[in-house]
């Protein structure tokens, strides 16, 4: 909390992932998308955001160049703690978890390059208003449960389900108690945030409404996609302005 009262807010963008699945030579967050690396864009709807800090997390060896190459060089002032990632996402979340100082936490990841103003907006009210909170999108197709052999064994019932994005939000203290004893009871089937608070949390988990923009760039296709949806976003910008 603020002198004035005002509460806090952290943001923390994970880019410590090998990203392997893009099978690319330069790793996927360093990766050009209209001539910036994909990480710049999460960076920059923060740093014009009104969260008060964002924490980096990156691999090791990529530090000096987040720092040089990335903060400073786009003057992304509100980033406080550039950090070295886990092994697995839930390790790097945990890493900036201990250097967060808010009252609240909105975690992203750094491959969704589309995070815009309305949705950071979005998910600062409602993680104020419900305490946890994850944005996310109805899914579009019918889901199958299979079984190892991927012989469909479940449908369940489609309205009944979201497809999860991020930020995915909390109370800050709160989720960093939650990964603590997520830590202890040495669990590793983690893929979300929202899960560790399900699990090992108090809170239930409200969901928001993102964009099916907000994707995550995966895979070599998603980059095609982030094109069109980047020159879209220029074309609409121009259009406005004139
Ligand atoms: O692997 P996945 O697609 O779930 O990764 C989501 C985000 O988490 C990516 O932005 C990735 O860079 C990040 N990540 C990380 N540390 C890891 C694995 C993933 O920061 N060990």
């Amino acid at each position: 909390m603020k002198e004035n009262g005002k509460e806090t807010y952290t943001a923390v963008v994970l880019a410590a992932g090998k990203g392997s699945r893009m099978k690319s030579r330069v790793k996927k967050q360093f990766m050009k998308l209209m001539g910036r690396p994909l990480i710049f864009y999460p960076l920059r709807a923060f740093q014009e955001s009104t969260v008060d800090e964002i924490i980096l997390v990156t691999e090791k060896d990529s530090i000096s160049y987040c720092r040089e190459k990335i903060v400073k060089r786009y003057g992304f002032t509100k980033v406080s703690h550039i950090v070295s990632g886990g092994k697995e996402r839930y390790e790097s979340v945990y890493e900036a978890l201990k250097r967060a100082n808010s009252d609240y936490i909105l975690i992203q990841d750094g491959a969704r390059a589309f995070l815009n103003d309305d949705i950071i907006i979005r998910a600062m009210e409602a993680v104020k208003k419900y305490k946890a909170c994850v944005i996310g999108m109805p899914v579009k197709d019918t889901i199958k449960i299979v079984d190892k052999d991927h012989y469909a064994i479940e449908t369940p019932d489609r309205s009944t389900l979201w497809q999860m994005q991020t930020p995915q939000c909390f109370v800050t203290e709160e989720i960093r108690e939650a990964y603590k004893k997520m830590m202890e009871a040495q669990e590793q089937n983690v893929t979300d945030d929202a899960m560790v608070m399900e699990k090992y949390g108090e809170r239930r988990i409200k969901l928001i409404e993102g964009s099916y923009k907000n994707i995550k760039i995966t895979t070599p296709e998603d980059m095609l996609i982030g094109k069109a949806f980047m020159k879209m976003r220029r074309f609409k910008h121009k259009l406005f302005k004139k």
